[in-house]
């Protein structure tokens, strides 16, 4: 397993971290297989969605906030419950086909961290399973 780390610059956002993920699987000479990217926080997300237009991921931070207020009656003391809650909505790992050295992303598609607390240091944990090149020599 690799971990990386992302700074995040505001309360919410979207970090593109496919260009990271993509130099984890060449140093570690990932040829065909399956990679994991998984966030181990309670209050940060992991998704594959548009990169061409910033635009849609500005959309759909900002759908999240308004379906998920920061203020909303919740019980957790210490006050991020909505941080929480949209975790869960957009899930904390993602996985990528990784094929002939690529990952088998679609055109438009890039692979986003999202921040629902910060900002703060995220870690990121990534796990490649299948043939790396020179493997079978
Ligand atoms: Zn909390």
């Amino acid at each position: 397993m690799e971990t990386i780390q992302i700074k995040t610059a505001a309360h919410c956002c979207a970090v593109d971290i496919t260009d990271r993920i993509d130099a984890v699987l060449k140093e570690k000479s990932a040829r065909n297989g399956v990679c994991l990217i998984y966030v181990p926080h309670t209050t940060a997300a992991v998704t594959i969605n548009e990169g061409a237009d910033k635009n849609v991921m500005d959309d759909i931070l900002e759908k999240l906030d308004s379906l998920v207020p920061w203020q909303g009656g919740y019980k957790h003391a210490e006050g991020n419950s909505a941080a929480h809650i949209k975790a869960v909505l957009a899930g904390g790992s993602a996985q990528v086909i990784i094929d002939s050295g690529k990952m088998a992303l679609g055109t438009w598609q890039r692979i986003f961290l999202l921040e629902f607390d910060g900002p703060r240091t995220r870690r990121i944990f990534i796990q490649f399973t299948g043939e790396r090149a020179g493997s079978d020599l």
